[in-house]
């Protein structure tokens, strides 16, 4: 298995040090002509106007643009291009909004009260999972979170009659797999010896099996076993123990419960499910998250599904309901690799949530099925300095015509991609040094700084100045090992999520109904006006369109 971990690294490396110059440039008139072509496609884009039979939802977790456009360019060179001119499977989908993605007391927020906002069209407090803003963080009483949750979309797709799924690289009790399906104010309570010992709010893993509309959840793969299985109990891949303290095992829970069950935990139990005879599919391929991506074939011992084999077997199972179905499927390891300060595997998860989207595409009918792509947040993560067309993403910074990298002012290179804050902090400030590579000074200059703004000369840096310390001597070998932390300017053991906004992408029904820049909370209402569920709902029934439609939807 180890020489697979070799090849990647050695696919990395080829890929920075080809460089430039693989493919021809487009004529002047090429460019021109391609252009016009897009208006002219534009111009024959027709809204879909109908009812959604089916809406799948797919996140990015932590998939800022700046995430999309460096995995735009990876993708692209692995493909043998220069990287800028590819586009993800996504980038292709015909309508586009930009996401506002605070939370009720959030500039910058988590990934519970943005997916809330998704799925249930209110905006929330940080770590709560559908429930209003009034509820307390941490609020233990299960009568206070029941009288103030907030209906999701997946609750009233099983209210239609439709199926539901959940789809994770993360746990499936992580906050963005259960804001769907949960209600609690604090997403941290997964299993029930996270919380409190009087609380009376049950745990999140308990509400994915005793989720109790029209028959259950049918569909949920992701990782997380602990929290489903008692203390008494070791997890059959790696030996840990379980973490519930109540005994209950919940995946026996879940195939006695459910007609028509499975439970699952490696590949050869995933590949051997047949969706025309299995109605209800838990699978947990992990004690925790499932691999990168990355280290997916490599490190996992008895095999897991990759993000798009998940995704294709939920749609297996859920399509053969006449009545349609919800789907959520997260990317959720983009966010944990940038916490890492990880480039490398931020790219490559992000390239499989595209692979993911693109099976979806394949399996779907696009008359009937409305696709979201989108974000709960961003990360601190950046693309700069000047660097020439076709440079290796994940390389040093070289200019248009240079033969070397460009230097900073200490006379040292650069990366591409860099990050505001985090672990690859080059002043040796944290302790994960197996991963740093020091710097080289302090080096000290003695002539002063004089600041760019006292200078006069339009922003343009002085010469020199005198750094407290100084950047590592890199070369394109270290950073494009897959385990280089990209420098950060502010040492954090966990690189940030950050506040600008977030792309979303969509076609299908009514996917024209994203446009402009929205409330993240606006992304549900086009989700149940898709459905119909928006005509049903009594706040509607001033809406014009409401009183000239019959009461059942037809989809
Ligand atoms: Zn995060």
């Amino acid at each position: 298995m180890q020489f697979l971990k070799k090849l990647s690294v050695a696919a990395v490396t080829s890929v920075l040090t080809t460089g430039v110059a693989h493919t021809a440039e487009p004529t002047p008139e090429e460019w021109f002509n391609a252009g016009r072509q897009t208006v002219i496609d534009a111009k024959h884009l027709n809204p879909n106007v109908r009812h959604a039979k089916n809406v799948i939802l797919f996140i990015g977790d932590g998939m800022g643009i700046s995430t999309i456009t460096a995995s735009r360019i990876f993708d692209g060179q692995q493909k043998g291009g220069h990287g800028e001119e590819n586009s993800l499977s996504f980038e292709k989908l015909p309508y586009l909004a930009l996401s506002k993605t605070y939370s009720v007391d959030q500039q910058t927020p988590d990934s519970a009260p943005t997916m809330t906002a998704m799925v249930t069209g209110v905006k929330t407090i940080g770590d709560s999972l559908s429930v209003n803003q009034y509820v307390a963080h941490s609020e233990p009483n299960g009568n206070v979170i029941d009288n103030n949750k907030l209906t999701t979309i997946l609750e009233q797709a099983k209210l239609d009659g439709m199926s539901v799924g959940i789809v994770s690289t993360a746990r499936i009790t992580h906050a963005t797999p259960a804001a769907n399906y949960a209600h609690t104010a604090n997403r941290d309570w997964e299993g029930d010896a996270d919380r409190p010992a009087d609380a009376t709010v049950p745990d999140i893993a308990a509400q994915l099996v005793d989720f109790n509309i029209n028959g259950g959840i049918d569909v949920a793969l992701g990782g997380g076993r602990t929290r489903f299985i008692p203390n008494t109990i070791t997890d059959p891949e790696y030996g840990v123990a379980g973490k519930r303290k109540d005994g209950r095992n919940l995946t026996t829970d879940w195939t006695s419960k459910h007609r028509n069950a499975q439970y699952v935990w490696n590949q050869a139990q995933f590949d051997a499910i047949d969706p025309d005879t299995t109605d209800h599919l838990l699978g947990l391929f992990e004690p925790s998250h499932v691999h990168y991506e990355a280290d997916r074939l490599a490190q996992d011992k008895a095999g897991e599904p990759s993000l798009t084999e998940m995704t294709t077997k939920a749609i297996e199972i859920l399509k053969k309901n006449k009545n349609g179905y919800y789907l959520m499927v997260e990317g959720g390891r983009i966010d944990h690799a940038h916490h890492a300060g990880n480039a490398y595997r931020a790219l490559t998860d992000t390239q499989q949530l595209a692979t993911a989207v693109q099976a979806a595409i394949d399996k779907t009918n696009p008359a009937d099925t409305l696709i979201i792509v989108t974000a709960d947040h961003s990360h601190v993560f950046t693309i700069g300095g000047y660097p020439q067309r076709g440079n290796p993403i994940l390389g040093l910074t070289k200019g248009v015509g240079a033969t070397s990298p460009d230097l900073d002012l200490l006379g040292f290179p650069y990366t591409t991609l860099n990050y505001a804050n985090g672990p690859g902090y080059t002043g040796a400030s944290y302790d994960n040094k197996s991963q740093i590579i020091q710097p080289e000074g302090p080096k000290t200059f003695t002539t002063p700084m004089t600041p760019a703004w006292a200078s006069g000369n339009e922003g343009h840096v002085p010469s020199k100045f005198d750094p407290a310390h100084g950047r590592p001597s890199l070369d394109n070998a270290k950073v494009g090992a897959p385990d280089y932390l990209q420098e950060a300017i502010i040492p954090l053991g966990s690189e940030t999520h950050a506040a600008e906004d977030v792309a979303i992408f969509a076609s299908g029904p009514k996917a024209h109904l994203f446009h402009g820049v929205i409330e993240q909370n606006v992304i549900y209402h086009v989700m149940a006006e898709a459905l119909g569920f928006a005509e049903q709902h009594p706040a509607n029934e001033h809406d014009e369109e409401h009183r000239n439609k019959s009461a059942k939807h037809h989809r």
